[in-house]
């Protein structure tokens, strides 16, 4: 069973535009902490069309919803990463970018089961899920 808390949750409605797409990508794919400048290094060579003013409302959109974790360096130095949870996952529709928590008992019981078996605990998983979303899944039917 997979339980939708989209309708609880702020996540509701938020659009991820490709540039957006482009720069959670990013910081998903590095796997550690980065700043702006960083990340914007890294995403204007996928992209050259986003800016740093587009990575930093970017991440301040991110932070927003909850997607990743900002991290005082210094006075003014900020380092990102994406958010880990064991709580929720997050399911992101590829064609409006919507972006929806969900979680599943599957992962609950995976991470016992982990801990009990191997001996292991789990402190983060990441899991993206990409997909279609029903109300676009609707409007192609239409
Ligand atoms: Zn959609």
């Amino acid at each position: 069973m997979i339980r939708n808390r989209s309708n609880e949750n702020k996540l509701e409605g938020y659009i991820l535009t490709p540039q957006r797409q482009i720069v959670l990508e990013e910081i998903r794919q590095c796997g550690r902490l980065l700043d702006a400048k960083e990340l914007y290094r890294l995403v204007s060579q996928r992209d050259a069309t986003v800016s740093l003013a587009t990575v930093y409302r970017s991440l301040g959109l991110f932070k927003q919803l909850g997607l990743i974790d900002e991290h005082r360096l210094g006075k003014s130095q900020c380092c990102y990463e994406l958010k880990q949870s064991l709580e929720h996952q997050h399911m992101i529709c590829d064609r409006c970018g919507k972006v929806t928590e969900f979680e599943t008992p599957l992962i609950t019981q995976m991470v016992q089961d982990l801990k009990q078996e191997k001996g292991f605990t789990i402190d983060k998983i990441e899991l993206c899920v990409h997909g279609t979303c029903r109300e676009c899944q609707d409007k192609s039917n239409e």
